[in-house]
């Protein structure tokens, strides 16, 4: 491991004693204040000088060079995924801050594990490993200005960061593309730590609703394991324990249809709707790798300390309730691996992969809290957030409604033995590898029975998204021998993360790689879409592929 020591800018001198716990910048502020980078780095620091059983690193740097630190909290402590294995224990990687201004996740994931890593009674630390990652968006937090630009429907903090990391992207939508070192560094933990569950933390501002937070499992169908098991399982019972022993109110996120058109469909007129099934965001991408992902959303109209107290409840019950389920967890987690790998030693184990979704509009009907807003009679602002005109008024009803918080698939895939990728697609592979997807690379040509698929049609957004135009292409699979040249890279869908494959490869996925553009003007009506697919792994001649590295453009986490 390597030894790192970090620069802070600032601070530093005024560290508290080794004997005491460091208190977070809300909590020595009375919740006027955030943290900064600095802050952050201080806090970990003092920590560490208490020598709790806490393993500290970087997961890499953020695109202007700030190392994101991580912390590892443990009992016994753990360094490495050998000492993870060994414990035989569910990860837990909870992130916050992907969203600079969204700043309540960063200060409760702190406290959090101070407080675990002090308690001298048995803890949720003595049955889970936690990961936590503060600070994911370390650059976004550090463009700090005040809350009534950065982060405009927001009660306080008066000074928060923003949205965006260094390059204006929205890491948010940066899972499939990995565009920002952010991503990569994200993924490259992903794949050297392999957590059970992830959690994600975020803020939200939209309708006045009466829960103290709301949260979301992985909502694309094609997250069979986690997002089903999250989804009927783990989040009822999370949502119970946050109302007994907790006394706040949580429930799945969502708007009313009377605030946002989510829905344009449906002929509902009240109604509370979920948002995308898209792994562009990082709770559905976590999904496709077969793994529990969890998005919590504090309410942005609540105060800093209430938004930080949900969030740290939030936290403290899914780590209660992970390590009551260790070992269902565990076994979630390898069934989920194991699958694809038996699509390679037998056709009948082959299971479709949704690549297209759309909003189930046969919704259920729940009872949802809603806050009364009323007219002020003028045309005074109450409150961020709130339109002219208008007030909150603290008083809350339970309105029965069509709750439509669920996708179903649209067009579904079977997966080939494995996708071909032409050998001058090393951008492609990159990303592949970037993912934890191991690629093989052919060191003759062969002919195979394969498929190609002919393009019908391409849409390219006129519009540059997150640095890229949307593409959606339209056509056909045909089953013909296929001649491929040596060099090729062969990726077999038997590997862990084969459902992910399918999703990333298909050329009609609705969030994959020709989504984001990676193939360019090559994509013309007419012609055959670059990737195609092996049906036959041992009818791939005699060459024996070159296995190559599963990660070769990210810096590997690393422990300080
Ligand atoms: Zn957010």
């Amino acid at each position: 491991m390597l030894i790192l020591t970090l620069a802070c800018s600032t601070g530093g001198s005024k560290r508290p004693g080794p004997a005491s716990p460091p208190r977070t910048r809300p909590e020595a502020t009375a919740y006027r204040e955030t943290s900064r980078y600095a802050d952050v780095r201080n806090f970990l620091d003092s920590l560490r000088a208490l020598g709790l059983p806490l393993t500290f690193g970087s997961i890499g740097r953020s695109t202007e060079g700030r190392e994101i630190p991580y912390v590892i909290a443990s009992r016994p402590a753990v360094a490495t995924p050998a000492d993870a294995k060994r414990l035989q224990r569910p990860i837990v990687y909870v992130q916050g801050n992907i969203h600079g201004g969204e700043v309540e996740g960063k200060d409760a994931l702190l406290a959090l594990v101070r407080d675990l890593a002090i308690a001298a009674r048995p803890n949720v630390l003595d049955s889970v490993i936690l990961i936590a990652v503060p600070l994911y968006n370390a650059d976004g937090n550090e463009r700090f200005g005040p809350q009534s630009r950065n982060r405009t429907d927001q009660n306080g903090p008066e000074l928060v960061g923003v949205r965006a990391n260094a390059q204006s992207f929205d890491l948010n939508r940066d899972y499939v593309k990995a565009d920002a070192p952010e991503t990569r560094a994200s993924l490259a933990m992903f794949n050297t730590w392999d957590p059970d569950v992830f959690v994600d933390l975020h803020t939200t501002n939209g309708s006045y609703h009466g829960y103290a937070l709301t949260y979301s499992p992985s909502l694309n169908p094609a997250a069979v394991f986690g997002g089903l098991y999250a989804r009927d399982s783990l989040l009822p019972l999370l949502r119970e324990r946050m109302r007994t022993r907790r006394s706040l109110e949580v429930f799945d996120y969502g708007n009313f249809l009377s605030d946002e058109r989510a829905v344009p469909e449906t002929t509902a007129t009240e109604g509370w709707a979920t948002y995308d099934a898209r792994p562009r965001f990082g709770t559905n991408y976590y999904g496709l790798r077969g793994r529990i992902a969890m998005l919590a959303e504090a309410y942005s109209h609540d105060p800093l300390d209430r938004r930080i107290a949900a969030t740290y409840a939030f936290v403290s019950e899914i780590l209660s309730l992970v390590g009551e389920r260790g070992g269902s967890i565990r076994s979630l987690s390898e069934r989920a691996a194991a699958q694809p790998l038996a699509w390679g030693r037998s056709p009948d184990s082959l299971q479709m992969v949704p690549v297209r979704s759309e909003l189930v509009l046969t919704p259920v009907l729940v009872d949802v809290i809603r806050e009364v807003v009323e007219s002020t009679g003028d045309s005074s602002v109450t409150e961020p957030g709130m339109k002219r005109g208008l007030r909150r008024t603290g008083r809350f009803t339970r309105v029965r409604m069509p709750v439509f918080d669920r996708f179903t698939s649209t067009l579904d895939r079977i997966p080939p033995a494995a996708y071909v990728v032409p050998p001058g697609d090393t951008a492609i592979v990159r990303l592949l590898r970037t993912h934890g997807i191991r690629v093989d690379r052919s060191d003759s040509a062969w002919s195979a029975r394969g498929e190609a698929f002919t393009i019908d049609s391409v849409i390219t957004s006129p519009r540059v998204f997150q640095g890229r135009r949307e593409t959606r292409v339209q056509g056909k699979w045909d089953r013909a021998l296929q001649s491929f040249p040596s060099g090729s890279f062969i990726v077999s869908t038997a590997q862990p993360l084969g459902t992910l494959i399918v999703y990333l490869l298909e050329p009609e996925s609705e969030d994959g790689f020709v989504t984001w553009n990676f193939f360019g003007p090559r994509l013309k009506k007419g012609e055959k879409f670059p990737v195609r697919k092996l049906l036959d792994m041992s009818r791939r001649g005699r060459s024996r592929p070159r296995r190559s590295s599963t990660v070769v453009n990210s810096t590997p986490p690393r422990n300080e």
